[in-house]
């Protein structure tokens, strides 16, 4: 049956610019996609992040251009666009609302630097789980403001430390004795070190997460479905962080997911609604229960109103 394929392109401006390895990050851009077969409307969202490993928004831009609507037959080097072709034509056949998670369930975020007083405000807001930067200043300060943090933070709280890739190996093992001792005392629980060393490390983490008690999860190294398929015939069996937009094909995921059971870890990719949805959907099947908190905590990041919209609503805005 036909499908006709139409999308848009999207910016959208950080509210406050994003810091990350490859310098400020200040437009969020993207194409919602729009598929529609006898009068009925699927959306989708095509939202690269190609400094993390997937296609650039030129890639996705000439696929979408051809007009094709079946997402198998886009290649796995175009993930981002696999999963927003995906998406929308399952939105084409179920096109109900979505799950919007409590605030509880939402992993909260905290800068790098001194962190007890923006982790309280989190915890003020409702949030159980926190995901903190470290890596970015010197050890000595960083795993100082953790013992701070950990003494100021009400028992129960779940923390998550995200190195991006950023500590040496000595630093590595310096984290996680300390995560250890923390998790040894029971009041707080540090919940995993995200990618400790570079994405190209694993063999090293994979020694770290078999010498430590705190569990090591792999963000930058498993950008891809195929990046996290090959971690784990590799013998991964520590935590995967998973950006489901640009990840691949949805479906294969969850193939992946019911066959092998893997511990993952969901994470928005500063999608707007249309892939929110989508991401969050996926997040919920193919979670462990009690669902790990959820590392959408993104909504507010951006200076104009798309929160607030339907995804009929974007697409008519663009
Ligand atoms: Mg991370």
């Amino acid at each position: 049956m036909a499908v006709e394929l139409a999308f848009r392109p999207y910016q959208r401006r950080f509210a406050q610019p994003l810091r990350t390895a490859h310098g400020p990050w200040i437009w969020r851009e993207g194409l919602i996609i729009r598929l529609c077969r006898l009068g009925r409307i699927g959306y989708g969202e095509v939202a690269p992040i190609s400094w993390f490993g997937s296609e650039s928004l030129a890639d996705a831009l000439v696929w979408a251009a051809q007009g094709e609507g079946s997402p198998e037959c886009v290649p796995d080097g175009l993930p981002a666009t696999q999963f927003g072709l995906a998406c929308a034509l399952a939105n084409l056949d179920a096109n109900d609302a979505g799950l919007e998670p409590s605030i509880a369930d939402i992993c909260g975020l905290v800068p790098a630097g001194e962190a007890a007083e923006t982790a309280l405000k989190r915890v003020a807001q409702g949030h159980r789980t926190l995901k903190w930067k470290i890596g970015v200043f010197s050890t000595d300060e960083e795993t100082q403001w953790l013992d701070q943090l950990v003494k100021a933070l009400p028992q129960g709280i779940r923390l998550r430390l995200d190195a991006n890739g950023g500590l040496s190996l000595s630093q590595a093992k310096r984290w996680l004795a300390m995560c250890d001792s923390i998790n040894a005392g029971q009041l707080v629980t540090i919940e995993h070190l995200e990618q400790p060393l570079p994405p190209d490390q694993v063999a090293a983490m994979a020694a770290l997460g078999s010498r430590y008690q705190t569990a090591i999860a792999l963000d930058e190294s498993v950008a891809t479905l195929a990046q996290l398929e090959y971690c784990w015939a590799r013998g991964w069996r520590g935590v995967f962080v998973v950006k489901p937009a640009i990840a691949g094909l949805p479906q294969r995921l969850q193939a992946f997911y019911r066959q092998h059971r893997p511990r993952l870890v969901f994470s928005s990719a500063f999608e707007t609604c249309v892939g929110r949805r989508a991401a969050l959907d996926l997040a919920y099947r193919c979670s462990q229960r009690p669902i790990p908190a959820l590392g959408f905590g993104t909504q507010g990041w951006f200076d104009d109103d798309w929160d607030t919209l339907t995804p009929a609503e974007l697409w008519d805005r663009l």
